[in-house]
């Protein structure tokens, strides 16, 4: 064997040059080495003689050769070898080798030496078999990833740690471009930032490196950064790659800082809908020249692409994610800031509509970030799921300390939270619940969680048996956001909610639709009372609306025109003064006119009324037939309430009469029945600029 070894230090220099030059004629190898710049050619030169005196090395344990041939392998997997290229060339080495030292070894040696390079070569594919497996495995992972999608951050969060576990990404990362073309990643791991260890979020390093100054990324054309391969995947909407980063013109300006992380190679993916233009660029990195460029390789980029696009698509559209992209190292500062005391919980009143009093306050979080105070719409979306059981804990510890102040001062007021979607799949927030109830010996039923569900999810038994068991522990449920695309209404009969608010979309009330926002208030209001619940309406913005939602039967308000999101501190007062009001109100109450959209309100429930008089066509026909259409009979009294919409007299007599008439004779779909209705709310409308009297005091603004 000694004289194999010295027969292969004259000569292997001699064997893999030849062995590269018969390599450049096989298509698929001369297409890799063509990717190399001369260094890295001449590197890996270099490694394969290592390579060939190692195997001849009888210090080495066939453990040794099997883990030097699988690191090898990988490698050939990962840069796209052609498997039959791999196998043929492996040949050829071995002739090669023959032809230079066959002559001065032993036969025996040269045989224990062919041995070992085919044992080589079949590590060699066995490593190559395990990348592709790990290929399909990562495939299937991100499948499930994107079938529970339900928010954009963690969402990618998960797709980066699933990527980065794979073997032939050595980093990657995922972001969008802000309003200037400036990209921003939002998650990503590995890198050398990988070796620092910080756990929250690997990426860090890497990213901070990527994103520092002067290795900016912009997606615009015509700017300096714009021609890396994100710019270019962000503007042709296919997959761009860098295939070394060493040798490619167009990214030269992150030669320096790729080469200090290790990252040699790397795909662009844009990622949307199929023919969309791109919402996100995911980045794939490879530690060698030429990676994503395989056959292989092509097709699992593909496909991750595609399954990553339509996600993301689902994602943009049903408002699961941020408006604008919120970087990485702005992702970790505010993580952090709901953990160190910077959350401040803000409260708004919650009014009580047959009282008019304000007996719970809805909890809202609030960030102090220096100078800045960050809203929900800012850094909720941002946030990592551990992140959002940490302010979920942190802010109901909060409320109910400050509900303790409150009780203190004498007011007893019920508490209502936010629970994120999250928290249905997750025990976790119910203990912290349970927890807090506790530690401020608060009544359970004194505490509301507003859930707000997105439509990714469906109701699946775990998710019911959560919310079972806060039922069980006391606390009253609400389904936040009816109607704005979050929640469904299915679910109203499904679960076991208390209340249910209204999202302050469908209570909009903008010109013509001003009539139909109501309509849709009033029957979602019958459907939650005849199921059993309680109804409130958010976002009221106006006096006239909350008159009107009273009119309409609904429990409870919650908006601006009651009051603005408060400090706890603030609140005792704002009862006070509010309490003062009502009372001051109560005994000067001016009479005035009522509002437009009020008496609206009252039609809207007249309507209703006169509707199911008219399913009894009998009792329809007895009323037209009577003398005067309100009369003092028990059926027109129920139609009494018009009487305060319209100023008495045959005016009103007659459209009332033809809006029935029109509704036996043509049914509700009739255009009769429709240009009568219109007719009489016309007339409403009409009379506000009749007997305009100065608005009525917004009776809740301070
Ligand atoms: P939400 O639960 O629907 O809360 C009501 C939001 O509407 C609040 O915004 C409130 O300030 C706003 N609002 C109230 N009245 C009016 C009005 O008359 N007009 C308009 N235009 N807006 C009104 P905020 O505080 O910015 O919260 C936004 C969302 O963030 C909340 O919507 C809730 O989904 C979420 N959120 C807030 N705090 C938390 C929290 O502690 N945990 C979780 N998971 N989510 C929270
Ligand atoms: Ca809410
Ligand atoms: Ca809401």
């Amino acid at each position: 064997m000694q004289t194999l070894i010295e027969a292969l230090q004259r000569t292997a220099d001699l064997v893999v040059n030849d062995f590269y030059e018969e390599l450049a004629r096989l298509p698929k190898s001369r297409r890799i080495l063509e990717m190399l710049s001369g260094e890295e050619l001449a590197h890996l030169k270099t490694r394969q003689m290592q390579n060939l005196l190692a195997l001849a090395q009888p210090s080495l344990t066939s453990q040794d050769r099997a883990e030097m041939a699988m690191r090898v392998g990988r490698i050939h997997a990962i840069v796209g070898l052609d498997k039959e290229e791999l196998v043929r060339s492996r040949g050829i080495l071995q002739e090669l080798v023959d032809k230079q030292i066959g002559r001065n070894v032993s036969r025996q040696a040269l045989s224990l030496y062919a041995r070992r390079l085919i044992a080589d070569t079949a590590w060699q594919l066995k490593a190559y078999q395990a990348v592709q497996d790990s290929q399909q495995e990562v495939l299937q992972r991100i499948t499930r990833i994107v079938w529970e999608a339900g928010s954009y951050t963690h969402f990618i969060d998960q797709v980066i740690a699933a990527l980065a576990a794979h073997d032939e990404v050595t980093a990657c990362a995922i972001g969008r471009p802000d309003a200037a073309g400036i990209f921003h990643f939002e998650a990503g791991a590995g890198g050398r930032g990988r070796l620092s260890g910080s756990s929250a979020d690997s990426g860090g390093g890497l990213l901070d490196a990527l994103g520092a100054e002067g290795h900016v990324i912009s997606v615009r054309a015509d700017h300096l950064c714009g021609q890396g391969a994100v710019g270019r995947a962000w503007r042709s909407g296919k997959a761009e790659r860098v295939v070394n980063y060493q040798t490619d013109p167009l990214v030269a300006r992150w030669r320096d800082v790729a080469a200090r992380e290790g990252l040699r190679s790397a795909v662009a993916l844009p990622l949307a809908a199929t023919g969309q233009p791109p919402i996100a660029i995911l980045m794939l990195y490879s530690a060698w020249p030429g990676g994503f460029v395989g056959p292989d390789q092509v097709a699992f980029v593909e496909l991750l692409q595609t399954l990553l696009g339509c996600a993301v698509a689902r994602l943009q559209t049903h408002e699961g994610m941020p408006g604008a992209a919120v970087p990485v190292s702005v992702r970790q500062h505010w993580a952090a800031l709901v953990r160190t005391g910077a959350l401040q919980m803000h409260y708004q009143p919650l009014l009580n509509l047959a009282t008019g009093r304000c007996g719970k306050v809805e909890a809202l979080a609030r960030l102090r970030d220096g100078e800045r105070l960050l809203m929900p719409d800012e850094f909720l979306f941002a946030l990592a799921s551990d992140d959002l059981l940490e302010l979920f804990a942190r802010g109901l510890h909060q409320a109910l300390a400050d509900r303790r102040q409150w009780l203190a001062a004498g007011h007893d007021l019920a508490v209502s939270i936010n629970l994120p979607p999250a928290a249905l799949n997750d025990i976790r927030y119910f203990e912290a619940a349970r927890e807090a109830l506790q530690t401020y010996a608060c009544p359970s039923a004194q505490l509301t969680l507003e859930v707000l569900e997105t439509e990714a999810f469906s109701m699946n038994e775990g998710q019911g048996s959560i919310l079972g068991k806060f039922r069980a522990l006391g606390v009253l449920l609400a389904q936040d956001d009816l109607g704005s695309g979050h929640s469904g209404l299915a679910r109203l009969r499904e679960l076991p909610f208390d209340w249910i608010k209204i999202d302050r979309e469908i209570a909009h009330l903008e010109g013509d639709t001003a009539l139909d926002a109501l309509r849709v208030v009033y029957q979602v209001t019958r459907l939650g009372h005849s199921l059993g619940k309680l109804v409130l309406a958010e976002g009221v913005d106006s006096a006239d609306l909350l008159a009107a939602l009273a009119i309409l039967g609904v429990d409870g308000a919650q908006g601006y025109v009651i009051a603005r999101p408060m400090p706890a501190a603030q609140l005792p007062g704002w009862i006070a003064a509010d309490e003062a009001h009502e009372a001051h109100e109560a005994r000067e109450a001016p009479g005035a006119r009522e509002s437009v959209l009020a008496r609206l309100a009252r039609f809207v429930v007249w309507e209703e009324r006169l509707l199911m008089i008219a399913a009894v066509p009998g009792a329809a026909r007895d009323l037209l037939k009577a003398a005067a259409f309100v009369a003092n009979t028990p059926l027109a009294e129920a139609l009494v309430g018009l009487g305060d919409v319209l100023p008495a007299g045959e005016a009103r007599e007659a459209l009332q009469r033809d809006l029935l008439r029109a509704l036996l004779d043509g049914g509700r779909e009739s255009d009769a029945w429709r240009a009568a209705r219109d007719r009489l709310t016309s007339a409403i409308a009409a009379t506000a600029h009749e007997t305009r009297t100065p608005e009525p005091m917004p009776s809740h603004t301070h």
